[in-house]
């Protein structure tokens, strides 16, 4: 199969705290394609639930993740596919960071606990999401638990989409029931599955495909900013349109609209946890680039010749208003 036929699906997460989250992540990048490396196992250390907040590890480990996203490459129905998998900070953090990692996902991925169901934090995310248009497929996880109650749970769920003011499509959310612990996921409640796939399956089938020119001029969003100290700032964001190249020059404009020629020395994309080294990245997908600077949260990388900025973020955030 030609590379081109890659499709993409970008979904959020979104979690109250120890509602399975890290539990999940784990469990598909183990279970999913082709990312049962070396170096998960190095970076979980042997042990299970510590690869998507592990900040410290990654360091003391000397492993770069670019921000907390990851990917997974999954076949079905005879395509593949690059799921993107974007971590939302659970908590109702200052600063807009909920809304940033938002603007990277075409849809989410609500992860309830089967025994406590939606949780005020649950609310706060979710509330974001339905504002930037993102239909949630709702994971009732942790349905091994003596004490689950799913049914009640979804209705609980359902309540708070009311509550929030979800349209009919919204309501009619898909459900999958899943034990992250035990690594499995199914589409009945009452069935045990054998594995994480429904998941996968579902993300495929619900979350929309990007809506993709890539013969635009290109326009990349820069969600995130990370930093080492060996290549400096890394832009870490979402191709809206066109394609971005390796190496290209661009105009990274700020949001005040003042926009700096600027060349990229390095484009990467995501590959289970690590940044894999990219010839062009296509609108769709995600990426990180280094090479700029000044570049901040919010930026448009936009083409030299039709150099068009992306709406602006509309955070109220301190570091934003830094230069
Ligand atoms: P996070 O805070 O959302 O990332 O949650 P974690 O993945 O760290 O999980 C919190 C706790 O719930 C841990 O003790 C997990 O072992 C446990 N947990 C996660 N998924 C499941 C599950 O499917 N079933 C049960 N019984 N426990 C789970």
């Amino acid at each position: 199969m030609p590379a081109e036929s890659l499709q993409t699906r970008n979904v959020a997460i979104i979690a109250h705290v120890d509602h399975g989250k890290t539990t999940m992540v784990d469990c598909i990048l183990y279970q999913i394609g082709k990312y049962r490396t070396e170096q998960l196992d190095k970076l979980a250390g042997g042990q299970h639930g510590l690869v998507f907040d592990s900040n410290d590890l990654e360091r003391e480990r000397g492993i770069t993740i670019f921000s907390k996203n990851c990917a997974v490459r999954f076949e079905t129905g005879g395509l593949e596919y690059r799921v993107n998998l974007i971590d939302t900070p659970g908590h109702a953090d200052f600063g807009g960071e909920v809304e940033r990692v938002l603007m990277m996902a075409d849809g989410c991925l609500l992860l309830v606990d089967a025994y406590e169901g939606p949780m005020p934090q649950t609310r706060f995310v979710l509330q974001k999401a339905l504002a930037l248009g993102l239909r949630p497929i709702v994971v009732v996880n942790k349905v091994d638990r003596p004490d689950a109650r799913p049914d009640e749970v979804l209705t609980e769920v359902f309540d708070l989409l009311i509550d929030l003011g979800a349209d009919d499509k919204t309501l009619d959310f898909p459900v999958v029931f899943a034990s992250a612990k035990q690594g499995w996921a199914s589409h009945t409640v009452g069935d045990r599955g054998t594995n994480i796939r429904p998941i996968l399956e579902t993300i495929i089938e619900h979350v929309p495909a990007p809506e993709v020119d890539p013969a635009a001029p290109v326009q990349m969003l820069v969600t995130t900013i990370d930093f080492s100290e060996y290549v400096g700032r890394i832009a870490i964001g979402r191709v809206f349109a066109g394609t971005l190249k390796n190496r290209q020059r661009v105009r990274v404009i700020d949001r005040h609209g003042v926009g700096r020629d600027q060349q990229i020395s390095q484009l990467f994309t995501f590959e289970g946890l690590d940044r894999v080294p990219a010839d062009h990245v296509e609108a769709g997908d995600l990426c990180a680039v280094v090479g700029l600077d000044p570049v901040n949260i919010g930026d448009t990388l936009a083409d030299l010749e039709a150099p068009v900025a992306l709406p602006p973020i509309h955070i109220d955030e301190p570091t934003l208003h830094m230069t």
